[in-house]
């Protein structure tokens, strides 16, 4: 396994995390845990440590499972990252009671990594920062010694996150980073580099989308490797990723992903920009959020919601998909859809010169004929 510095914390994390939103509803189920537990301690044998959960993944059991697999790990082996969102708790005391409740589940008496989880809008960042809000319960916490640092979860645009990373008052950022959206992401990415941030890229394989359509995104494979290692190797190769963490189902998972971490080189920048060109050639029916277009005077949230239409490609036209990664992923009303006036400015400005009026009518199609997922 690899250790790479997590920005200025002097903490040393492993290029391969484990997601803790993916334990089989089997393995949870009932009263016995074994087998989400050994998929645990197998990542932490293969050299993992860094171990990432939240109240409410898996029936909101994740942090649970942790808190029992922890118990036989010695604390100085790993750290652990959780998460508190404003659907949590709105004030600083909220947020201490989310603290509390973490730290008894995980059975630890610190939280290494404290997130303010999916900000999703320069809003939600300025309601955590707010006098008496959830970052002044994290920080009361910290001076406790109850975390350690104090990170964000985000979908919030390059420049957006340029932004937040520029403020200084988060030490890591966690964000979803694949070879669907880098383009997107990547100003953020460079700037939180730059401000010297622990990168944490969690979904590498696109929320599935990769592994399920090899044909698309064959351009990524590398030699014996699967289509799922080639595509973590892909994120991992680039060097101001600190760590990435899939989430694991199963120990046969853990293994099949901790060998992306075997033999990683740096990526050199021609086979960046070589896979950037199939992204924006081969993949042409496909919106790589960008967000050249992103400038509507509608003020339509174009990246995401073109971003959502790829579901409905990808699935051959199943439209609940493209709704729901626009209510989970983005945060998006898909009624936004139906205030384009069609003046044409986006399609001009797009990369993919994507049919982008065409494509917000038949959204606003399908919510004339359906109640969306909101
Ligand atoms: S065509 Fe529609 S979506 Fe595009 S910029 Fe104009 S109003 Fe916005
Ligand atoms: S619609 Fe076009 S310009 Fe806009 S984000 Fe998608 S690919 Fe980029």
């Amino acid at each position: 396994m690899i250790y790479r510095p997590y920005g200025k914390t002097g903490k040393h994390v492993s290029v391969i995390g484990m997601g803790g939103m993916r334990f089989r509803k089997e393995d949870y189920a009932t009263d016995d845990w074994s087998r989400a537990i050994a998929v645990v301690h197998r990542a932490h044998e293969l050299g993992v440590n860094y171990f990432d959960t939240a109240p409410g993944y898996c029936d909101d059991t994740s942090e649970k499972i942790f808190g029992e697999a922890f118990k036989s790990m010695s604390r100085d082996s790993f750290y652990v990252s959780t998460k508190c969102g404003l659907w949590n708790a709105r004030t600083a005391k909220e947020a201490r009671k989310m603290i509390d409740q973490s730290l008894r589940r995980l059975g630890v008496d610190h939280i290494d990594f404290y997130n303010m989880w999916s900000v999703k809008t320069l809003e939600d960042y300025r309601e955590y920062l707010k006098k008496g809000g959830v970052l002044e319960g994290a920080r009361e916490a910290q001076k406790e010694g109850l975390i350690s640092h104090i990170c964000f979860t985000t979908h919030l645009r390059g420049e957006e996150i340029a932004q937040v990373a520029n403020d200084g008052i988060f030490e890591g950022v966690t964000l979803g980073y694949n070879a669907i959206n880098f383009a997107y992401r990547q100003k953020g990415i460079d700037a939180c580099h730059e401000a010297n941030l622990g990168i944490v890229t969690m979904n590498p394989l696109g929320g599935g989308i990769i592994p399920a359509h090899p044909e698309y995104f064959s351009f990524l494979k590398q030699g014996d490797d699967s289509l799922a290692v080639s595509a973590l190797k892909f994120i991992l190769s680039q060097n101001k990723a600190t760590l990435a963490i899939p989430g694991f189902s199963t120990v046969e998972e853990v293994e099949e992903n901790v060998l992306a971490a075997d033999n990683l080189k740096e990526a050199p920048e021609e086979l960046l920009d070589e896979l950037a060109k199939h992204l924006t050639s081969e993949l042409n029916s496909l919106c790589t959020t960008c967000a050249y277009c992103d400038s509507c005077p509608q003020d339509i949230p174009i990246p995401q919601l073109l971003d959502s239409y790829n579901m409905l490609i990808l699935s051959n036209g199943d439209e609940k998909q493209m709704f729901t990664r626009m209510k989970n992923h983005w945060g998006v009303d898909p009624s936004w859809a139906t205030k384009c006036i069609a003046c044409g400015k986006c399609e001009r400005l797009c990369t993919q010169k994507l049919p982008i009026i065409k494509r917000l009518a038949e959204i606003s199609g399908y919510l004339g004929r359906q109640t969306p997922a909101r």
